[in-house]
């Protein structure tokens, strides 16, 4: 309870919004990764509020605590937020998980919070442990040795469906019996295969903050979700597959759900600059004094009208996303950006007083050559030249979901090459963020891998390393000296060809 009482009240007293309920029904609702990260997930909230809202059932949240190793060490048990009891102490134990690189920590919430990580170890007495989020539905399959059920698609249609049927249900077969065969539900013990994804009606939509706080990633801002899914045919992003039909909300639907004391709201949208109400709705708030977040918008729908609406909102820098090197990289990644949209994108966050512009890149994309590379070199040399410029780079990674399922990783000696001359020549240009490619292949294995990887990360999410890793991977036959130029995963027949040796339109 020390614990609870030095770390996790004094954040609990920083909230607004927390819900406090008794009710038959305990649902623990964990995050694998801090607090200040977990807070600042929109899905997680609305999870958190939905079990709340439902007759019998009351749901208290959990976080990894920030020294993992060392609050092991010292035999303590992870406590819920609300009332600090014991996480595992509750009939349903669900995750809520949004990165691949978050498969290690999955496994050590559920060792701190007193159960089995492995799901075949645990019995009828521990709580069922349900796992869902944006890693379940890009690639459920690590998660099999630890998940009792894998929610596939959008939580909103199944938290009504599971709280039913932990209302009906005596035993734990009993309560499978009642969901199997629901779109959205896998359940690792019975399936073999993936089931149809849950796609939320438009009537549970906009996705809205439950809670705020200053001790968020996000301090303090009020999120609301403007737009799910995207309807543009970028090859290798996962938000058109993953988060179901393009569905919009209304701008006024939108500002009925921010309530009177948010001072700053977070518009969240796949490609906010396509939804049709980003202005309307920005102006209304900073008419109301509120400051504005939002994501990165697309370069070539920037208009001085928006720029203007988000400066008066508060934003410092503009952030886009260019994604390739080059412009017939962009064109095969079907992004529809040019590098003249950057550039005039440059010169309006100049005009408008931005004190800069961030660029987020991918690297190691398929046909890339060292031409690709110089073309980036150059026009970031051309947008610095505007204004001052932070390019964000991440070596690509193949996702399943995406026409790219089949493509190879490009490999871990190809993109710290490639990163190298990138710092070389931009060092005094640009300030520069890239994600180590190590850590990035990886999360390419994680991406497509089975549960033998699943398996891996369980013997070693105790001391994890690249090493570790390496060597854990090497022992099932991953052992391609940081390439991955295969999936475990049998590929559909006819649906996934790989896009690597197309021929590009130059
Ligand atoms: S990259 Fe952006 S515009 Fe393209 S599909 Fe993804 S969210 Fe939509």
């Amino acid at each position: 309870m020390s614990y609870w009482r030095n770390e996790i009240k004094p954040l609990l007293d920083a909230e607004t919004g927390t819900i406090f309920k008794q009710a038959p029904i305990r649902v623990t609702l964990a995050f694998p990764n801090r607090y200040s990260v977990g807070m600042a997930s929109l899905g997680y909230q609305v999870i958190y509020r939905m079990f709340n809202q439902e007759e019998g059932v009351a749901c208290e949240r959990a976080f990894l605590p920030e020294d993992p190793e060392a609050f092991a060490r010292a035999g303590q048990t992870i406590p819920t937020v609300e009332s600090g009891r014991p996480a595992g102490d509750c009939q349903l134990f669900a995750m809520s998980v949004s990165f691949e690189l978050d498969l290690t920590n999955i496994i050590r919430t559920l060792d701190l919070s007193g159960m089995h990580p492995l799901r075949e170890e645990r019995d009828e007495n521990d709580p069922i442990v349900m796992i869902g989020g944006p890693f379940t539905s890009s690639n459920p399959y690590p998660l099999t040795p630890f998940a009792d059920l894998i929610i596939i698609g959008d939580g909103e249609q199944i938290v009504p469906v599971v709280s039913e049927a932990l209302r009906e249900s005596v035993t734990r077969e009993d309560f499978f019996d009642l969901i199997d065969g629901m779109p959205g539900v896998f359940i690792p013990s019975r399936h073999v295969h993936e089931p149809k994804w849950a796609t939320a009606p438009k009537e549970l939509l906009p996705a809205y903050s439950q809670i705020v706080t200053p001790h968020s990633e996000l301090s303090n801002m009020f999120l609301v979700e403007a737009q799910r899914g995207c309807p543009r045919p970028c090859t290798f992003c996962l938000a058109r597959t993953m988060y179901g039909p393009n569905r919009n909300n209304g701008g006024d639907e939108l500002l009925e759900r921010i309530p009177d004391w948010a001072t700053k709201v977070g518009l969240v949208g796949a490609a906010l600059s396509d939804f049709p109400h980003t202005k309307y709705v920005g102006r209304q708030l900073t008419e109301r004094g509120i400051k504005l977040g939002v994501s990165s918008i697309r370069a070539d729908t920037v208009d001085e009208e928006l720029a203007t609406i988000l400066k008066a909102g508060g934003l410092r820098t503009f952030t886009v996303a260019s994604d390739a090197p080059s412009e017939r990289l962009r064109r095969w990644l079907k992004k529809g950006i040019t590098t003249e949209d950057l550039l005039k994108t440059a010169q309006i966050s100049r005009d408008l007083g931005f004190s800069g512009l961030k660029v987020y890149m991918m690297i190691g994309l398929g046909p890339e050559n060292d031409d690709d590379i110089t073309e980036l070199i150059s026009f970031t040399k051309d947008l610095a030249k505007v204004n001052r410029i932070a390019l964000g780079i991440s070596p690509f990674v193949p996702k399943r979901h995406t026409p790219h399922f089949a493509d190879p990783f490009a490999g871990v000696k190809t993109i710290e090459g490639r990163l190298k001359r990138i710092q070389k020549e931009l060092r005094t240009t640009a300030e520069l963020r890239n994600v180590s490619a190590k850590w990035a292949w990886v999360e390419s294995v994680i991406a497509r891998g089975g549960p033998e990887v699943g398996m891996a990360a369980y013997a070693i999410y105790k001391d994890e390393s690249i090493g570790a890793w390496k060597k854990a991977l090497d022992e099932i036959g991953w052992n391609d000296e940081f390439e991955t130029n295969a999936t475990s995963i049998e590929l559909p027949p006819g649906r996934y060809v790989s896009r690597h040796e197309e021929t590009l339109a130059v």
